[in-house]
């Protein structure tokens, strides 16, 4: 947050607060993404690593305890806490949120900073090959809000065959029917869209980005030309093109942490640890049901108990680990790794990625600059460049074969000046040859993206095959 002086100033001072805001932001901005261009990601947790010898400290016990606070984890507590019977052990290993990742248009500076885990794949055969040495990055979020607090900020809920597959494979509760209220009761939607589709009065704001790129009117020419709709990608009819629906607020990121915990954090019903990794899920022996958790913070170890259930949140990287360090997981795995084995579990043998291209494309338009002071100026009002999810205007859902309803790819149109080449060759890990011949070509005043991503991919990772971090 701001600091509270500033914000004083603001409300009480008119045009000198203005500018004392935003010469806070220009300041954070430019410190920021200077130290994102040199910071080392960790390679491992050191940070919690403790060193102590002592047995472990009892944290108590609570009804619930969920492990991770990210998009799943907020929602999670915050709903559970509503309950004022159960009581609530919420654990974070990241901290809390800033004003920089606020930031929509800053989404790729988070991910050279302690708001990261900093994962990238091991080398690959078939893919990543632009990347140096092979691997990509898989970016997660290490912070309240987790994921939801350093992504794109465009809000795409899926198809809704995609959920109704899910729910014919066995999945109750999982069809678009079943889930479809839980979304609108989450939205407080501002989006001109296909009114049964959407919420009002819910925590989690969701609008348009603005105002688009002349060039938008284009990419949405283009699409109507190829006797494509536009509208709402979460209404109705997912096909054809559309303005981008963003998880802002006045042009802040809105994520789950900032939509919904940060209320439910005032209930005393709830607590909320941060900087605390769980290393652990306990079990009895006999059922083999979950009894609680170890976590180390602070260079302490504690063990908490949960009466009714532990829920794992960690996200898709760091769910699979923790259960196999608890030794749930394949048993050839553990054995490998000398975990004693609690239940024989096909754990994270399934993880799918959206693989996704970039085309750059020249145009004869050129965006006027704009200074950073302007940049902030406009942030501030809930406005501009700065306020672009993912950077991109728009969007289109489409089937490469056919009119199917259910589309095969998903592109997104970034405007000029939404490729900024200096994050770029890091937060992508592109190698020499490509940075020397693709990045340093490229203008940003005129250049304008669009990120080919594909939606139904065959390939599978088996988590079990890739080096875990320590
Ligand atoms: C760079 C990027 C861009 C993206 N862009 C978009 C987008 O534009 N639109 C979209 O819909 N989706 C986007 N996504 C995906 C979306 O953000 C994620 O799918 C979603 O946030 C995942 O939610 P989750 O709850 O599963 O995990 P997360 O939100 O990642 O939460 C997991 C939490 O658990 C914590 N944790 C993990 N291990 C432990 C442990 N051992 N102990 C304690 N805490 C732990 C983590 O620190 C984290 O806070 C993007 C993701 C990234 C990384």
């Amino acid at each position: 947050m701001v600091p509270l002086l500033k914000t004083h100033l603001y409300l009480f001072l008119g045009t000198v607060a203005c500018s004392t805001t935003s010469d806070y932001y220009q300041q954070l901005i430019a410190q920021k993404t200077g130290d994102a261009l040199s910071y080392v990601l960790p390679k491992n947790n050191e940070e919690f690593k403790t060193g102590f010898k002592s047995p472990i400290d009892e944290y108590g016990q609570y009804d619930v305890v969920v492990v991770g606070a990210g998009s799943a984890g907020s929602v999670l507590a915050t709903r559970l806490s509503e309950i004022d019977k159960i009581s609530i052990l919420l654990i974070e290993a990241g901290g809390e949120e800033n004003d920089f990742n606020q930031i929509p248009a800053m989404w790729l500076y988070h991910q050279f900073s302690e708001l990261n885990w900093g994962y990238y794949t091991t080398p690959q055969k078939h893919s990543c090959l632009a990347m140096t040495n092979r691997q990509c990055v898989v970016p997660r979020g290490k912070v309240i809000g987790g994921s939801s607090s350093i992504n794109g900020v465009m809000y795409v809920r899926g198809n809704c065959k995609d959920y109704d597959h899910w729910a014919a494979l066995g999945n109750r509760g999982w069809s678009c029917k079943d889930v479809l209220p839980y979304f609108k009761k989450s939205e407080n939607s501002q989006v001109e869209g296909d009114k049964n589709y959407h919420g009002i009065g819910g925590f989690w704001n969701i609008e348009y980005g603005l105002p688009s790129s002349p060039l938008f009117d284009n990419f949405v020419n283009g699409s109507l030309e190829r006797k494509q709709s536009f509208g709402d990608y979460n209404g109705e009819n997912q096909t054809g093109s559309a303005k981008f629906q963003t998880n802002t607020k006045r042009g802040r990121r809105q994520s789950l942490g900032t939509a919904f915990l940060n209320n439910a954090r005032k209930r005393s019903n709830l607590k909320v640890v941060t900087k605390a990794l769980v290393t652990k899920i306990t079990t009895d022996q006999r059922s083999k049901q979950a009894t609680g958790v170890e976590f180390v913070t602070q260079n302490r170890k504690f063990l908490v108990r949960a009466r009714q259930e532990v829920i794992i949140s960690a996200g898709a990287i760091n769910t699979p680990q923790l259960l196999m360090l608890s030794g749930i997981g394949p048993r050839e795995h553990l054995t490998e790794m000398k975990i004693p084995l609690i239940a024989d579990l096909p754990v994270g043998q399934n993880l799918i990625e959206h693989p996704l291209l970039n085309l750059i494309f020249r145009t004869n338009y050129t965006e006027p600059n704009a200074t950073l002071e302007n940049l902030v100026e406009r942030y501030l009002n809930g406005l501009g460049p700065l306020t672009k999810g993912g950077s991109a205007d728009g969007t289109g859902f489409i089937h490469t074969k056919n009119n199917s309803q259910v589309p095969s790819i998903q592109i997104a149109f970034a405007p000029p000046n939404a490729i900024d080449p200096s994050i770029s060759r890091r937060s992508l890990n592109y190698n020499n040859t490509i940075s020397e011949t693709f990045l340093k070509n490229i203008k940003p005043e005129s250049d304008i993206l669009i990120y080919v991503m594909l939606l139904h991919e065959k390939e599978r990772s088996n988590f079990t095959k890739l080096k875990q971090p320590d």
